[in-house]
């Protein structure tokens, strides 16, 4: 039996944040439990896009927070974390002009660089592309992407040199409670660690790990299926395409190829994250193939280099849960619905708020958005400035 004043059940992003966060605050009798290694769930899957072209105000709030960070990770954690500052540009429809504008304004009101720009100037950064179909775009030129699986090793040991225990291969098999209140944790070992408060990132198993202590996280889990292409050009330095009518998303790899990715959330699949089909289905690979055509007429060389698949713990706003809840002591931070990496700073820092404070010390993030018991209130999350077929992430 150990005693901790904070127990962090899941080494993810999220979980590794966290710990970094109350560090940072002076909490460092903290221990995280992580049942395999840090950062091998679906933080190793992440595709890093970072951005913070979001109209949910509090998101593009927390995106830049999570940008100062990662803007300055040499300093703050003395080591390449892998964010590539390449910029972001994202193109909406004809009739999804007026959402895009609307949102730029919001977004700026909370401190976003962002600006609109015209086909002419997004040809010159993407001269590949048929820009024909789009009505609007916005840029980004502090967004890129980075290694998420780098950045949670980065939080890791930047909390482990502050004091924290990091707990690799441990795996909890039950949160203790007494009365209304967590006062603990077990481990498949046997081993119990007592502790005042339980935070529990564990996020595509989170709904299944809460459900014999009555909480109902409702999280779907889906896959998500992602392709790279050697274009067969040599395309220089481009920057991030979030390409809203084709709906998919365009990230440079080093060595010249591109990762494309899923944005068309409209028909999702259902997945078990213990197994699931860890490469595109044929179907998938000709619908990419008929997508990256559409945009990239020149690419008459391209070819498919590689295929994976990660799974998405999506909420019903698709938005996260960062809370505290009924029983005492325990707080919940997953549902991030496949954006969770750029906002990773953001989301520690909200987690040491909600331990030490029980509130947002920021008040453009305020901690009553990420409540769990908006979905049972039916008052969800939701950007006011909705994209077509694309909205709930953006
Ligand atoms: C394919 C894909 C692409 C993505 N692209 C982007 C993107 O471009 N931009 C962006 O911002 N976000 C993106 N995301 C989302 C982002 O990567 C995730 O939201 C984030 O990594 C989730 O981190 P997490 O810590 O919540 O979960 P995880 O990384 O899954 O960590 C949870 C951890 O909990 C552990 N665990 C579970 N149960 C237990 C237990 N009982 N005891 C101990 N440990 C336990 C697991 O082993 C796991 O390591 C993407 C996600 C995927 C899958």
């Amino acid at each position: 039996m150990t005693t901790a004043d904070v127990v962090i059940v899941g080494g993810g992003i999220e979980g590794a944040a966290a710990a970094w966060a109350l560090s940072q605050r002076g909490v460092t009798n903290v221990v995280v439990l992580e049942r395999s290694t840090v950062g091998s769930g679906m933080t190793g899957k992440s595709s890093g896009i970072v951005r913070c072209h979001y109209g949910v105000s509090s998101l593009a709030a927390m995106a830049t927070v999570g940008l100062e960070v990662f803007e300055k990770s040499e300093e703050i954690f003395g080591a390449d974390i892998g964010f590539r500052q390449t910029g972001y540009v994202v193109g909406v429809g004809e009739n999804d002009t007026e959402s895009l504008r609307n949102s730029l304004a919001a977004q700026r009101a909370v401190g976003v660089q962002t600006e609109e720009i015209d086909a002419s100037e997004v040809a010159r950064l993407w001269p590949h592309a048929d820009l024909t179909p789009f009505g609007a775009f916005a840029w980004e030129a502090r967004g890129g992407y980075g290694d998420a699986y780098q950045t949670a090793q980065a939080f890791a040991v930047a909390a482990r040199a502050a004091g924290v225990r990091i707990r690799q291969g441990a795996n909890v098999i039950r949160l203790l409670i007494d009365g209304d209140r967590v006062t603990g944790v077990r481990l498949a070992d046997g081993t119990e660690i007592t502790a005042h408060t339980v935070v529990v990132a564990t996020g595509v198993w989170t709904q299944e790990f809460l459900v014999p202590y009555g909480i109902d996280v409702p999280i779907r889990v889906v896959r998500e299926q992602l392709v790279t292409i050697a274009p067969g050009v040599a395309i220089g330095q481009v920057p991030v395409f979030s390409d809203l009518v084709s709906l998919q998303y365009i990230r440079p790899e080093l060595g010249g190829e591109l990762l494309f990715g899923n944005s068309d959330l409209s028909d999702v699949e259902d997945a078990n994250p213990d197994d699931y089909l860890n490469r595109a289905t044929e179907d998938f690979v000709q619908d990419t193939v008929e997508r990256v055509g559409t945009r990239f007429p020149g690419f008459t060389d391209a070819a498919i280099t590689g295929s994976y698949a990660g799974c998405y713990d999506v909420t019903p706003d698709w938005n996260p849960v960062i809370s505290r809840t009924d029983v005492e002591g325990l707080v919940v931070a997953a549902g991030f619905s496949g954006h969770g990496f750029k906002i990773a700073p953001a989301v520690g820092r909200l987690i040491a708020d909600l331990v030490v404070e029980g509130r947002s010390s920021d008040p453009r993030i305020p901690e009553t958005d990420f409540r769990l018991s908006r979905f049972a209130e039916g008052d969800l999350l939701k950007s006011p400035y909705p994209y077509s077929g694309a909205g709930q992430m953006r």
